[in-house]
């Protein structure tokens, strides 16, 4: 196998034609696919996708003269010259995709596919990261938060021989979506965290939503494997609708690898003590998931019992300390109901003295948004917060205030005021006391993100 796929394979794969490419460059290997021309160091194919706010045709020209040694490019597309070595396409995009699954078919080893509406990159972090504790190998897994249709084929792209596993996050707004990944990704393991409600203003119900996340089911190899959440008793309903095929469960209500939490920091599986890597019950979840992956592909699990490190993207589990003992919980990185409450529960068990929650809207909700937000409130209340600051527009913020009436402190603040993240910080800041824990969490479009970095900068 050379380094990548050849530029004949690629005409191949995409059903393309090329133009003026020669014999001697429809053999050559690129060193890949760049889709962007900064990173291009020259020798690979660039492939022109059009976004929202730009059209990567318009960098064709620039990308020839960086280095690369053929463009792919749109047949609609009139704005290059003939003599460019080029690869016409009906649409870039799907290229792209037809390209990563032509070179992810060229490898034989384990392909974890992680989807679900809560804690897909947490538990993609951590099947990498236990895969990798336990068997020493080499793990390709999505970078950050490239889920979707552009960042799916991107990962498999990424595949090298050295690679013994990989693991992709599967995202989806829509349904339809996680079948085009899972036809791309082609995975041998598909994991399903939970199905619950986030993105439910477009897919319109729960079930809806299930249905969608088990197109990774409906779409996964005969021989593949299922490992789904045993305590989401939505999810294995609608799994087992679909699909018929090898399936273990995890949770710690119940299922095929059941888990039991010792105390707040110690998971027992199998007769295994493995400290987590990650507070709270999701988390143990989580983790369980990872465990089940592991231990279905044979990997030695003793590795585990001496803890993993996984360090998640920013915005999820990270912690802060703005001086006199006062601690910053960020989940800022978005929200939804399952999430608002797992982060809440952890807040609550977390040692401190007062507990305050900086809650901000949940979007893409839909008309049922206002019961939505009023839920978290009340979920606020039932884990006994000593404050709540509501960071939401007007419907959202009543609502929330609605639900958790009854606590000590409730504080509407208006997100669209001017300096409206600078005013949340410095009320913040005036609130806390030493031992408080203050958790942040929203959905990403309301940048607390921002509040929490005016917090650990003034410090
Ligand atoms: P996205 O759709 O943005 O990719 P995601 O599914 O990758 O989200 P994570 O980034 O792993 O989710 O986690 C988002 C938040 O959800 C975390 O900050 C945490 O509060 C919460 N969370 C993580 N795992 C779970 C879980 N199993 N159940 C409920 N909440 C969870
Ligand atoms: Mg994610």
């Amino acid at each position: 196998m050379g380094d990548f796929l050849s530029v004949s394979e690629l005409v191949a794969a995409t059903g393309g034609i090329a133009n003026s490419l020669d014999s001697g460059l429809l053999g050559r290997s690129p060193h890949g696919i760049v889709t962007d021309t900064r990173g291009l160091h020259g020798g690979e194919v660039f492939l022109a996708l059009r976004g929202e706010h730009f059209d990567g045709h318009d960098f064709v020209e620039t990308a020839l003269t960086k280095g690369a040694i053929a463009a792919i490019v749109e047949n609609s597309w009139t704005g290059g010259d003939p003599q460019w070595p080029t690869i016409a396409v009906n649409d870039t995009l799907e290229a792209y995709q037809a390209i990563a699954r032509e070179w992810r078919d060229r490898f034989s080893i384990p392909v974890v596919g992680v989807t679900g509406s809560v804690g897909k990159t947490t538990t993609k972090e951590l099947i990498a990261a236990v895969l990798a504790a336990c068997s020493g190998a080499q793990v390709l897994k999505t970078e950050r938060n490239y889920n979707n249709e552009i960042g799916v084929p991107q990962t498999l792209l990424q595949l090298q021989a050295t690679h013994q596993y990989a693991v992709i996050e599967m995202a989806m707004r829509a349904s339809g979506e996680i079948a085009l990944l899972t036809q791309i990704a082609r995975p041998t393991i598909a994991v399903i965290t939970n199905v619950g409600t986030a993105h439910i203003e477009r897919l319109g119900s729960e079930a809806a939503i299930a249905r969608a996340k088990c197109e990774l089911l409906e779409h996964l190899r005969p021989d593949g494997i299922a490992i789904l959440n045993h305590d989401n008793a939505r999810l294995l309903d609608t799994a087992a609708q679909v699909w018929c095929g090898r399936t273990v469960t995890y949770g710690l209500d119940g299922g095929d690898v059941r888990g039991e939490l010792l105390d707040p920091q110690t998971l027992l599986v199998n007769g295994r003590r493995i400290p987590l890597p990650l507070p709270g019950r999701h988390n143990a979840l989580n983790t369980l998931a990872a465990f089940t992956v592991a231990q279905v592909l044979g990997a030695n699990l003793e590795a585990l019992e001496k803890g993993i490190a996984v360090e998640l993207p920013e915005g999820r589990s990270r912690r802060y300390e703005i001086g006199d003992d006062i601690a910053i919980l960020d989940e800022s990185y978005n929200a939804g109901v399952e999430s608002m409450g797992a982060a809440l529960e952890l807040l609550a068990q977390t040692p401190g003295r007062r507990k305050i929650a900086v809650l901000g809207t949940m979007k893409e909700l839909g008309e049922r948004s206002a019961q939505f937000h009023e839920r978290v409130g009340q979920i606020a209340r039932q884990v006994q917060l000593d404050a709540l600051f509501i960071f939401a527009e007007a419907t959202e913020a009543q609502a929330m205030a609605a639900g958790a009436i009854g606590l000590p402190l409730v504080e509407i603040l208006d997100p669209d005021a001017a300096d409206a993240h600078d005013h949340l910080a410095r009320r913040v800041r005036e609130f806390a006391q030493p031992g408080d824990r203050i958790l942040f969490k929203a959905s990403h479009a309301m940048r607390l993100d921002l509040a929490i970095a005016q917090l650990t900068a003034t410090q």
